[in-house]
């Protein structure tokens, strides 16, 4: 079969370009500014994009067969939720559990859960980050402000076009009593990458 790389393997897509040339007029019209652009994107890289893996993980959390039926067949029992997202490659959702840490990666270039997660982070695409996740996981998620016990084994997932991994983080400790919505707002993006852990409930409001 002549395997077409897939759309996300160019550098600069026609769509990126027309984005760029649309954020360069609209800034020197003077009808919005940079900063006011780059918060928008935080905004969906980090809050609104991560929004449905969240919904996943919490449900997750809260109802051990959807948690069983998740890590059995993740795209299939994503599509339970009411989540809206568009038709991705396969999901497959890895568990951290006590003794093993996750971390996912796409080496080849940047394959990424978008549906569950949006728009990808810059460093998720740096050529640094995807060879030495693999290399050195523990090193490079300290640089990344995770220390691992040097107990836990460390595992690496490579996303690629036809299959996207997502982690599903440990409930943490302290919110015992929160209710499925309220938990969501304790995982982050960087959570289900794992290059980090959920947010800490007590700091949590
Ligand atoms: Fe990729």
């Amino acid at each position: 079969m002549p395997d077409e790389k897939p759309e996300h393997h160019h550098e600069h897509s026609e769509h990126e370009l027309r984005a760029e040339a649309l954020e360069t007029l609209l800034t020197e019209k003077g009808l919005v500014t940079a900063d006011a652009i780059d918060g928008i994107i935080r905004l969906f890289e980090e809050d609104i994009g991560p929004m449905n893996g969240a919904k996943v993980v919490a449900r997750a959390w809260c109802d051990d067969g959807f948690r069983a039926r998740l890590l059995d067949d993740a795209t299939a029992a994503i599509g339970e939720l009411d989540v809206t997202m568009l038709p991705e490659a396969p999901i497959v959702v890895v568990p951290n559990e006590p003794g093993v840490h996750n971390v996912v990666v796409c080496t080849l270039c940047s394959c990424y859960p978008s549906g569950l997660l949006g728009i990808s982070p810059k460093w998720y695409k740096d050529p640094a980050y995807r060879s030495r996740v693999v290399r050195e996981p523990r090193r490079v998620l300290s640089e990344m402000g995770l220390d691992l016990a040097p107990e836990l084994e460390v595992r690496v997932w490579d996303s690629s076009a036809e299959l996207r991994y997502m982690v599903l983080p440990a409930r943490p400790e302290g919110c015992e009593d929160w209710d499925e919505a309220r938990l969501a707002g304790l995982v982050t993006r960087d959570s289900m990458i794992g290059t980090a852990l959920p947010r800490d409930p007590s700091e949590a409001t």
